[in-house]
């Protein structure tokens, strides 16, 4: 597929830029230079900077590879947390449900390798890179993250015999960069996605969704901070923190659910969407090749 379009709109007659139009690579004002032209600050195509960034704009099977990862994602998360909810309610029940660890960890664990698996995908690279306006990097901290989990997991595994204090800080680690920072970087990901849909409201709930991830780790994190401190400390402050850590959980959870399934639904709109311009635009060239032959 060629490079998307030029959104005409931002044009005068002249083919110059009409309007306030920041350069992708240094943030210059491109406004009144010639489309043809490049950056007087760093070089860039000024083309590069007015394309139409629009997911719907973009290669079809790059954004349908994202509305079928967001699936996984949604899937995978759901089944994890009926898992948490189902041990919940058995121990609730029978006190000691009987289960082995590998019985309570294996559903687990496959989710979060589903979660990887599908946030590898989310987080694919654009086949023609076009360099949002706030750059790709928080795509590419995710998949760095992941990377960095799976080393801190499989590393200490491996040295746990000899340096049984040292795995244990490498699970922590990962344990952290899983649960807090892997979720973060996400949202962050996928509200620049969001942007170009363009669903600025969603792009929004992932920033209140990162909000409340934020609001949950520091209330649970600052009485277990301050244990070094005074023992007495946490226990005077978990009644506190503990109760909106849990709340802003909760909220997490039930906005982050109901924001990732409007988030499936808008990447699928757009995959359709993208896929039935390049239909146009393939079969406008055609038409456009067979008039020039018949004109030759
Ligand atoms: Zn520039």
């Amino acid at each position: 597929m060629s490079d998307p379009p030029v959104d005409p709109a931002i044009l005068d007659e002249n083919q110059c830029v009409a309007v306030d139009l920041p350069c992708q690579h240094c943030g210059y004002n491109l406004r009144t230079l010639a489309l043809r032209g490049r950056c007087p600050e760093c070089g860039t195509a000024v083309a590069e900077s007015a394309r139409d960034t629009r997911l719907c704009r973009a290669d079809p099977r790059w954004v349908t590879t994202l509305a079928d990862s967001a699936l996984l994602l949604l899937t995978a998360l759901s089944v994890g947390m009926f898992w948490l909810w189902l041990l919940g309610m058995l121990v609730l029940a029978f006190q000691q449900p009987g289960l082995d660890t590998a019985c309570v960890m294996g559903p687990i664990l496959l989710c979060a390798l589903v979660a990887a698996a599908a946030l590898i995908g989310l987080t694919a690279p654009e086949p023609r890179q076009a360099r949002s306006a706030r750059g790709p990097w928080a795509r590419r901290i995710v998949r760095s993250l992941l990377v960095a989990t799976v080393v801190l997991t499989v590393g200490p595994a491996i040295a746990l015999d000899r340096t049984p204090t040292l795995a244990a800080w490498g699970w922590a680690a990962a344990g952290v960069i899983a649960v807090a920072l892997v979720p973060g970087a996400t949202l962050r990901h996928l509200g620049d996605l969001m942007r170009r849909v363009p669903r600025p409201d969603l792009a929004r709930r992932c920033r209140i969704c990162l909000w409340l991830l934020l609001g949950a780790l520091l209330s649970y994190l600052i009485p277990v901070a301050l244990i070094p401190i005074n023992p007495r400390f946490p226990r005077l402050l978990f009644p506190l923190c503990g109760l909106p850590s849990v709340l802003a959980l909760f909220a997490l959870v039930a906005l982050g659910f109901v924001t990732l399934l409007s988030i499936r639904h808008a990447l699928a709109k757009a995959a359709h969407e993208a896929s039935e311009y390049a239909r146009e635009r393939a079969s406008g060239r055609r038409q456009g090749r067979e008039a020039g032959c018949g004109r030759a």
